[in-house]
This record gives structure tokens, C-alpha cells and sequence, in this order.
């Protein structure tokens, strides 16, 4: 089929025409793969992707492997195997190879930010021309595809130039009536992504990979699944088990000298042994690779119990002189004279088994991190129960706080306390000040507790409430800190602040402290951790007037 102009079109190189795709991405910024300009003459047949992609709106990119990129259209209805429909389609920038098997998430604010899933991919080929290329600059293409959801013909037609779309070419896609076609066949029927099963919502909500704009560009792509973080090999589970009373243990590629192993620091559930000092310790080392990156960064404030959760614990902020040189630590440089002026960081699995050995059985770390302090990275809710407040009015008050930030299209993600409450956590971009985090919060709080007068106090004084819940935005500012995730609690069976799914305030079974240091373990190598989305922290909070 010719060109306009009766000669073939001029090819650009595959450089320059990745060059466009590029002026419209800062790639210091975003976790979509940059490319690699040439990777022309691959075995195989060609590929073809669809991506599900929620941006500012939803739509789907179907993408044809062609001359070593991804040529590509935009389809906001998406594709569909019913021959009697038509789908605009509009041509858009060609996208690197590396592109093929992205899914995941692009913060905010950068172009086509949002969620991104492998709707459909597989092999295709081109009909009725050897040239693709040629045929797409022609205005025509006809494209056999062989997907896990899109079988048989697809034709794409060029119709003309939109004049609201920056000047992309906008197209009509079809699928014939051939042995593939399916009447009434809607992509949105088929939601799960072909790479994971998972629908956007899920990996928006815990996606594979994350964006890490404080690491190099290099390694700024941080994967979340499988973790980075490795946990103690069997061999060093078994020194642990090996050491007497004290001793040294080698984990981590640390060496960390251990006291008091025999000590019981929690009671057992009825029925079970106590938990011994030997115990958390093995815990906090089995759970440092999912717990640390909520730590990591950020001062924390040890509370201690060293002899253990039947007795009064004290806050400990100050790293003790003894602690080793390797452990990171952070000097507050507005701290007065006897306040804490240096803290603990902790930064890699060993340092958490660390606070452990000594004696810290809650770990609270700050809400922002150590380089800029008065810039929190989540907005905090704190749903804390009054007396009179039963379970069941926590899970309400935890919907009502759900349905709110539904409904504003912010993300927060919810933790039972191992005491009484839920908390939900709204990670945010860094901007707002806890004046400014306490205030949203206060407002959305006040917003859902209007709904539900009688379970919820605002009067300051605990024994002014009447056994009511408060809705707690005040722990939103510098140095006050809610327990982290998977922290245990000083109580008998050692609770752990477990991260739910929402969905979980629906199960019957649920309990705000019934997730132990015995039973997170399983759950989260079972299920993942429902927090990790938490870690993206591109959100602002939308006005609430
Ligand atoms: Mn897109």
C-alpha cells in the first residue's frame, strides 16, 4: 500500500522514534523501563500486548512489536472480539520493547500516571503485507493476533487527525467476522491481568514494583515481589536455636551478640508455651524483610520492656553508646539540651534484631523521614476505642473511614493495632506539614463521625468521653508516632499490628489483636503484605470543602 506521496515513507531509526516517547518521560522520576534502543532480529515471532491502563482515564494500549519498538494506539473502550463494533483508537508515540511486561504503577504526576496491568499478550502477525511498518504509515493495518483473551483478525484504519488530541492520528479498530469473533464480547468482562491474575485494583494496591525517587535512577525500579529482602537462612535459625542463655549470632551478615534468650518475655495463648526472648528475636528476624522498609529512613522510638510485657515498659529514643558501629543512627539537629539528640535507624534486618535483643518489644517509627522531619509521608487515622466501644463499632467507624477515602480517591491502607483499634495509614508525596496532615485528617474524621454521633467523642480528656471512641488526627505531628506495622504489642501472646485488606473488615473473624508473633508469619507468606502500597507515597489530599 503506498504512501500519500507515492515513495515509502521515511523510516526514522528506532532511536528517534523512541526519542518521543522519551521527551515526554523523566525517566529520574518514573519506573517505566527507559529501553534499549536496538534489540532488532529477536527469534520468535513478533508480540503484541494490551495493557489495561488506568491514567487520568481509563483505557486500554494495544502495542504490535514492530521494527524493535512498540507500535501503539490508545483504545478507551478497549478491544473486543464483536465484530459489529467499532472502536476509536488513537495512534500514539511508540513505546521501547523493554515496555512489553510493565505492569505496576507510575506516580502521580508523571505522564500517564496511574496503574498499569498485562491485560493480553502474545504473538501476531501481519496480513496481507510483509511491511508493517509501511502499512501503519499507510493508515492500514491488518493484524493476526494470537493472545490469551484476543484471538483471530484486528484491523486498524486510519480515519483522520483529532483536533483535541495533540495531533495523534485517530483510528478505528475492528475485529472481523471470522472463527474468533464473539458477539457482545466486552473486555471489561475479563478484568485480570495475563502476567498475575490480578486486577488493576490489586495491583494498584500492592504492585510488583515500586518507585523509589531517594535511590539512583538505576535502581530506583525497586521489585516488591519477590521481596528484595531475603529472611534468615535455616542454618541460622538452627545457630539461634543452638545458643545457650547468651550468645553470638551470626545473621544478616552481622554479628550480633545476644542476651537473656531464655527469658519469657510474653505468656503464651492458653494452653502454649511463653514466648521466650529467643523467640521474638527469631520473629523480629522472620519478619525484618517485610517490616524494615516501613522503618527504613525514619528515627524510631524503641518501647522497652526488658523484662518482658507483664511489667511497665518506658520509651527509649536515645541509641545507647554500646550499640555497634554499624547500625545507622540519626542526630536530631533541633533537639535541646536532654532531649534524645541521636537516634536509631533502622536500615537493614540486622539492626531490627538488634532492637530486639534489647528489649524493645514495640517499635514506633517517625512519621517522616530523617532528612526532612516536618514532612510527614502519611497521613495517619487512628481509630482508638473507648471503653464502651465494642469490635464491631471499630469495623464500622473503619468502613465509614474506608467508604470517605473511596470517595475522595485516595488510597489509605488499614492495620488492626494488636490492642483494640484499627489505624489506616495514607501514604502521601511530601509537601504538607503535620499542621497540614492533621487538619485533613480532622476534617475527614469529623465528616465520617457526624454519621455515627453516638459512638464518638471529641472532647479531649479521656474520662469526658463516656466510654466513646475518639477518631485521634492528633497524632499527626513531629515525633508522635503510632505503632509500625508488624510491631508486636507488649500483651500476652505477643499481638502483632497486622496490615489487613479491606475486605477483611467483612470476615466475622476478625480481631484487632488476633495476629500473633506465632501466626503473621504464615499469613503474610501466604497472602503478602497488604501494606506495601503504603510504600508509594505519590498522593496529595484532595480539599475536603
Ligand atoms: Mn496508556
Amino acid at each position: 500500500m503506498p504512501a500519500r506521496d507515492g515513495q515509502r515513507p521515511a523510516r526514522a531509526t528506532t532511536g528517534e522514534r523512541l526519542a518521543r516517547y522519551r521527551e515526554k518521560r523523566e525517566f529520574e522520576r518514573t519506573p517505566e523501563p527507559a529501553g534499549e534502543a536496538a534489540r532488532r532480529g529477536e527469534p520468535g515471532a513478533a508480540r503484541f500486548v494490551v495493557q489495561r491502563h488506568r491514567a487520568s482515564r481509563l483505557h486500554y494500549d494495544l502495542r504490535f512489536e514492530i521494527d524493535g519498538v512498540l507500535v501503539s494506539w490508545a483504545v478507551p473502550k478497549g478491544p473486543t472480539l464483536d465484530p459489529t463494533v467499532r472502536r476509536m483508537a488513537v495512534h500514539v508515540e511508540d513505546h521501547p520493547i523493554d515496555y512489553i511486561d510493565f505492569e505496576g504503577v507510575i506516580p502521580a504526576g508523571e505522564y500517564g500516571g496511574g496503574d498499569v496491568i498485562v491485560w493480553d499478550a502474545g504473538t501476531w502477525e501481519p496480513h496481507g503485507t510483509g511491511d508493517p511498518f509501511a502499512a501503519v504509515a499507510a493508515g492500514e493495518l491488518h493484524a493476526e493476533v494470537h493472545g490469551q483473551k484476543l484471538h483471530g483478525r484486528l484491523v486498524l484504519v486510519r480515519r483522520g487527525r483529532s483536533a483535541d488530541r495533540d495531533g495523534k492520528d485517530e483510528w478505528v479498530l475492528l475485529h472481523k467476522h471470522d472463527e474468533y469473533a464473539v458477539q457482545g464480547w466486552d473486555p471489561e468482562d475479563h478484568p485480570l491481568s495475563v502476567l498475575s491474575g490480578r486486577t488493576n485494583d490489586q495491583v494498584k494496591a500492592d504492585p510488583d514494583r515500586l518507585w523509589r525517587s531517594d535511590l539512583p535512577a538505576g535502581e530506583a525500579s525497586v521489585a516488591l515481589r519477590p521481596r528484595a529482602l531475603a529472611g534468615p537462612g535455616e542454618d541460622e535459625l538452627l545457630a539461634l536455636d543452638a545458643l545457650g542463655d547468651s550468645g553470638t549470632w551470626d545473621v544478616f551478615g552481622r554479628r550480633l551478640r545476644l542476651t537473656n534468650l531464655d527469658k519469657q518475655l510474653f505468656p503464651g495463648p492458653a494452653g502454649e508455651a511463653a514466648i521466650t526472648k529467643r523467640e521474638f528475636i527469631r520473629y523480629a528476624a522472620q519478619v525484618a524483610p517485610t517490616a524494615v522498609p516501613y522503618l527504613a529512613g525514619r528515627a524510631l522510638n524503641m518501647h522497652r520492656y526488658p523484662n518482658g510485657a507483664g511489667e511497665k515498659g518506658f520509651w527509649h529514643k536515645q541509641l545507647p553508646k554500646h550499640a555497634p558501629e554499624w547500625i545507622t543512627r540519626w542526630d536530631n539537629p533541633e533537639a535541646d539540651p536532654g532531649e534524645t539528640s541521636t537516634y536509631l535507624v533502622v536500615d537493614e534486618p540486622a539492626s531490627l534484631v538488634w532492637v530486639a535483643n534489647f528489649g524493645a518489644l514495640e517499635w514506633h517509627a517517625w512519621t517522616s523521614l530523617t532528612d526532612e522531619p516536618h514532612l510527614p509521608t502519611y497521613a495517619l487515622l487512628d481509630l482508638d476505642p473507648g471503653p464502651s466501644t465494642t469490635w464491631a463499632d471499630v469495623v464500622l467507624l473503619a468502613r465509614l473511614h474506608r467508604d470517605a477515602l473511596r470517595h475522595l480517591g485516595v488510597r489509605g491502607y488499614p492495620k488492626v493495632t494488636g490492642q483494640r483499634g484499627i489505624q489506616v495509614w495514607v501514604p502521601i508525596s511530601r509537601g504538607p506539614t503535620f499542621s497540614d496532615t492533621r487538619a485533613w485528617v480532622e476534617q475527614l474524621s469529623k465528616a465520617v463521625g457526624k454519621v455515627v454521633p453516638e459512638l464518638v467523642s471529641w472532647k479531649w480528656g479521656k474520662h469526658e468521653r463516656g466510654g466513646l471512641a475518639r477518631l485521634d488526627y492528633t497524632q499527626n505531628a513531629i515525633n508522635k508516632t503510632l505503632v509500625a506495622p508488624y510491631s508486636p504489642r507488649a500483651a500476652p501472646r505477643a499481638p502483632v499490628s497486622a496490615p489487613i485488606d479491606w475486605d477483611e473488615l467483612d470476615d466475622t473473624t476478625l480481631r484487632p489483636d488476633g495476629f500473633t508473633v506465632r501466626t503473621v508469619l504464615e499469613r503474610v507468606a501466604a497472602r503478602g503484605d497488604p501494606f506495601s502500597g503504603a510504600l508509594i507515597a505519590d498522593q496529595t489530599l484532595p480539599p475536603l470543602d
